[in-house]
């Protein structure tokens, strides 16, 4: 894996670096075995993009909770006929109904962290698992929980085994106006409810419009003290 040296000296020289040289750095490494997870919000879109058209062809996947809007599951297709390959879907070990039976009607209303865990995070988990690399497009500026994330973050995957995962942001530094005018310029496909006044979407029982201030996240779990699902906080970091 990564050597505590190494992964300063790359951060340091990553921070000031283009994507597509740190997505170079992560198929030249991982190949195959690193993966991009989006839930097609704007940066994931031009990541995925710029891995693309420079040949690195990480295995692209997103987490389909079953309680998506449909823009956001017709944005799948649409996304898939402009990239030219196919998108993998995760899914949770249960439906909506059957989790309804199992742990309540409507979860996400009296324990949105249970509803996340079994919906997002043991999805993912089960996915990372295949991988050595995690490439999200986690930006800097999106809210205070992500403000310090570092581009390149080792985290234990498996405490029993001590079994290491890399996560690698290559979108860290990336303004919100940057990855607009990106995805503006290549025309790439992106969530029609954006332009409704949604800035990050995710299922739609905890998504709202926000007011537009400096937290682009605060349309998500309103009335809840929670603002991230749990699939960037499940694992302890490293370094
Ligand atoms: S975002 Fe809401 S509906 Fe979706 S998994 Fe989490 S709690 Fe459940």
């Amino acid at each position: 894996m990564i050597q505590p040296g190494e992964l300063v000296a790359l951060n340091e020289h990553f921070d000031h670096a283009p994507t597509e040289e740190i997505l170079r750095w992560a198929w030249d490494r991982f190949g195959a075995r690193a993966g991009i997870g989006t839930s097609f919000q704007g940066a994931g879109l031009v990541m995925i993009d710029i891995a693309r058209k420079n040949g690195f062809n990480f295995p692209v996947f997103t987490i389909d909770t079953g309680l998506l809007f449909p823009e956001t599951v017709a944005l799948k297709t649409r996304l898939e006929q402009h990239f030219g390959f196919s998108i993998e879907q995760l899914v949770p070990d249960l439906t909506v109904d059957q989790q309804a039976a199992s742990a309540g009607p409507e979860l996400w209303k009296n324990d949105p962290d249970l509803c996340c865990t079994m919906r997002k995070v043991v999805p993912l988990q089960n996915r990372l698992a295949d991988l050595d690399c995690w490439i999200t497009g986690l930006r800097r500026q999106q809210s205070d929980t992500r403000s310090g994330i570092g581009v390149l973050e080792l985290y234990v995957f498996d405490e029993s085994t001590g079994r290491e995962i890399v996560k690698l942001n290559p979108m860290a530094g990336w303004s919100r106006e940057s990855v607009w005018k990106y995805l503006h310029d290549q025309k790439i496909p992106y969530n029609p409810l954006h332009d409704q006044g949604y800035r990050s979407i995710g299922c739609w029982p905890c998504t709202k419009k926000d007011s537009g201030g400096e937290n682009e996240r605060a349309g998500r779990w309103t009335g809840f003290n929670k603002s991230e699902c749990g699939i960037h906080t499940f694992m302890k970091k490293k370094s």
